[in-house]
């Protein structure tokens, strides 16, 4: 849905990105995909979205060439970043760092490290320990100091995500898709 575009509006490229990931929902759908979230039925268990949002999101994501759909024929839809949508994470990173600055007293939610070497990462998504500027496939991320545990036994999407793993390895391998 385009937002009323004034002059303004014309001469700055954050209106226009926010027409695709400025609703609601949709840049947490776009922070799930990272974590590995790639079916429908992940992403609504996942985020507690209703159903007719999710798809409306979706869509305009696959639209907008954020979001591919593969659909490999016997019903296993998945869902994943094109190189588009991965560009994304520097947005999602500095949005989750800045949330953890002034709402998250306890400190980081989620750490990223370098998953080769296991180096913290700096705001701008370089390994301390070696200095590489860690790929988006490289990065692991994993519960930190402020994250907060869930009360009940976390569903099987939730305990994959806060699980120590790469960003965008599949949280239902596709072998194991239509099992459930
Ligand atoms: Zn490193």
């Amino acid at each position: 849905m385009a937002l009323p575009s004034t002059y303004a509006d014309r001469n700055c490229s954050l209106a226009r990105a926010l027409e695709v990931v400025g609703e609601r929902w949709t840049l947490m759908i776009v922070r799930d995909a990272f974590f590995g979230v790639r079916r429908f039925g992940d992403f609504a268990a996942q985020l507690g979205i209703p159903r007719a949002v999710l798809t409306s999101r979706l869509k305009a994501l696959v639209q907008e060439g954020v979001l591919v759909r593969d659909d490999d024929g016997s019903g296993n839809v998945e869902y994943r970043l094109t190189d588009k949508g991965v560009e994304l994470w520097p947005v999602v990173r500095a949005l989750m760092g800045w949330g953890d600055a002034h709402y998250s007293p306890a400190g980081v939610k989620r750490a990223t490290r370098h998953d080769q070497d296991g180096g913290p990462l700096d705001p701008d998504g370089r390994c301390q320990d070696c200095g590489v500027l860690v790929p988006v496939p490289d990065i692991r991320i994993e519960p930190g100091p402020g994250f907060v545990a869930a009360d009940s036994e976390p569903d099987r999407v939730s305990f994959a995500i806060n699980t120590p793993r790469r960003l965008l390895e599949p949280v239902t391998p596709r072998a194991a898709a239509g099992r459930d």
